[in-house]
């Protein structure tokens, strides 16, 4: 047992002379963690979270990668509900590695006692929803059922991987690795000749790191992606006790923004400056490094002909720096607008192509084949291989949500709801799943949002909630058919009018994984706005959802109808 958790067993005889709880919580990241303290602490609720892993994490806990590293600044990539947290912790990077989000995560479960009602390396299986009881009856591996009159799911918006089904993969007599399920171990490169398939953010995080070690790296690309250098440094004395004392100011600034990250987006458009002065401003933000690049014009991600000039600039900047005319054209072929993917930063990724070791296959060009037992094959010849690294990224939002089993009001499972896509009501609730909460799913702004922030959000509504039907005694709660339908409208109405979906390989569409619903599936409103229709929602007696209470003769009455 690490973490000086509870162990596992002392954890199911607890919960097994217990097993009757008023919140479960599936998931112990940022985002479970906070909805326990939440309830435990400010409602007084008893709340269990149920973990896959044997420590805190999520996402950060199984994505141990090498080069794994936050692409949001350090100082916004943490809670801020606490001024004490805040206070105490130090980052000691621009952008924090793996390693050190885990300790924080540790350091903060630590000290808000969280870890004796976290039930570790045990996933829930299937969640029913007993209409009778009005409980959600959550059964574990580990041969438990639990128990609660809330379900809270916690399981983060990337974390089933997604390792494609290529033929002959598990002929293959080599290693292969997903970066999502990396060995705790770590991987030992050296001298083996590699091969990653993938260049989203963890592809290109992971290539520089696996180039240093290894005999030779094959980076097959599928497709070509845009990348801005991270510009990653130790943080300085001044800007750590500058973060510190900015605290209110920080967080007012990323409840403003449209990502929820520490600056804002500006009110200028691409054609407001001359192209000189466009130049100099791409050739600073460049510099300056990491997302603050599309912040600096507010058009880049709804008008074509502005994305272009950003798209350009960025293209040009990987020719100058890949000396291979060939890598270089490759690398900068690029098929989509700049930002509809996920952007990614790197430190050093286009420059690894450098190396005499490494080299890029145009899988566009001479796609994959097989997986033979020496390495992969592609439409022009095999390559041998020690290793294999699938950089290939999840079945995001809805993946891991669907792994669990969850079946609703009268049988009917959450995957059968969702056969066309997700559809839900402000990402938090579906109709037929009454008291589940979904923290950051599909339909709220999430993955386009810096997480801390979107989890915040999400977490805090959801307790607000739940204090509102425990102190009005409230039964359940669950959004009307209307409301579900006209969110999923505005969801795709807010896309719709950006860029976003004319990438259309996307995560964000369910494109990666085949046979998934190409559905849009974060909300591309802006966190600042989403906040607003949040609040809005429960100022009018949370409108759109019907709160019911059971009558002493069992009938069920619509309390704020
Ligand atoms: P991703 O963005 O989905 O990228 C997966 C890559 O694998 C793409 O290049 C994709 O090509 C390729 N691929 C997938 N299936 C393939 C197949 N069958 N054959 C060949 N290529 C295949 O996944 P990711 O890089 O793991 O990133 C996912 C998200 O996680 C990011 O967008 C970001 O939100 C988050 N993330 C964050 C950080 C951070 O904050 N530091 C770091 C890493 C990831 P196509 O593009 O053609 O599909």
């Amino acid at each position: 047992m690490t973490n000086g958790s509870t162990s596992a067993a002392e954890q199911t005889t607890r919960a097994g002379d217990a097993g009757r709880y008023d919140a479960v919580i599936i998931g112990a990241g940022f985002s479970g963690m906070y909805q326990l303290h939440l309830l435990r602490d400010r409602l007084g609720l008893k709340a269990r979270v149920i973990e896959r892993g044997d420590g805190v994490g999520g996402t950060w806990y199984w994505n141990r990668y090498p080069g794994a590293r936050c692409d949001s600044e350090s100082h916004s990539y943490s809670y801020y509900f606490s001024d004490e947290l805040l206070k105490e912790w130090q980052w000691s990077e621009r952008y924090p590695q793996q390693p050190e989000i885990v300790r924080y995560l540790n350091y903060v479960a630590d000290k808000l006692d969280l870890k004796r009602d976290i039930q570790f390396e045990t996933s829930a299986t299937a969640a029913r929803y007993d209409e009778k009881a009005n409980l959600w009856r959550v059964e574990t591996d580990t041969g438990e059922t639990v128990s609660a009159k809330y379900l809270i799911t916690a399981v983060g918006c990337l974390s089933s991987a997604n390792v494609p089904d290529i033929p002959g993969r598990d002929s293959f007599k080599g290693q292969w690795y997903h970066t999502g399920q990396w060995p705790h171990e770590g991987v030992d490169f050296t001298g083996k000749r590699v091969g990653q398939i993938g260049t989203g953010s963890t592809g290109i995080q992971a290539v520089p790191v696996i180039a240093e070690t290894a005999k030779t790296l094959t980076v097959f690309q599928r497709t070509a992606n845009y990348s801005i250098p991270a510009q990653n440094h130790p943080l300085s004395d001044e800007f750590k006790t500058w973060a510190k004392d900015s605290r209110d100011e920080i967080r007012r600034t990323m409840h403003a923004s449209t990502n929820g990250h520490p600056f804002l987006i500006s009110e200028r458009k691409v054609f407001d400056v001359s192209a000189e002065e466009r130049k100099a401003i791409y050739e600073k933000a460049w510099e300056v490094g990491g997302l603050r690049f599309r912040a600096e014009f507010q058009d880049l991600l709804f008008d074509k002909a502005a994305n272009d000039t950003a798209a350009d600039f960025l293209k040009s900047k990987i020719r100058e720096i890949v000396k291979d005319p060939q890598k270089a054209k490759v690398l900068s072929d690029i098929d989509h607008p700049f930002a509809t993917k996920r952007p990614p930063i790197d430190t050093g990724y286009f420059e690894t192509y450098n190396r005499d070791n490494v080299s890029v296959v145009n899988l566009r060009e001479t796609p994959i084949v097989e997986i033979t037992e020496t390495g992969v094959k592609t439409s022009d010849g095999e390559y041998e291989l020690d290793i294999i690294v699938f950089a290939t990224g999840f079945d995001a939002m809805t993946g891991s949500l669907l792994k669990l089993g969850i079946v609703g009001r009268d049988g009917v499972t959450l995957n059968k709801a969702w056969e066309a896509g997700p559809r839900t009501y402000l990402g938090v609730q579906a109709v037929g799943f009454p008291n589940l909460f979904t923290i950051t799913g599909p339909g709220s702004p999430s993955v386009l949002c810096n997480m801390p922030v979107a989890i915040e959000q999400h977490v805090e509504w959801v307790a607000n909630c739940i204090e509102k039907m425990e102190t009005d005694g409230i039964d359940r709660i669950e959004p009307t058919e209307e409301a579900v339908t006209g969110w999923v409208d505005h969801v795709n109405e807010v896309a719709n009018a950006t860029l976003l979906p004319q990438a259309g390989h996307s995560w964000y569409l369910g494109a990666n994984v085949p046979g998934k619903p190409r559905v849009f599936m974060p909300y591309a409103g802006g966190m600042a706005r989403f906040r607003g229709i949040c609040d809005g929602v429960a100022a009018k007696g949370y409108e759109g959802f019907v709160l019911s209470r059971d009558s002493a003769d069992s009938r069920t009455e619509a309390v704020n109808a």
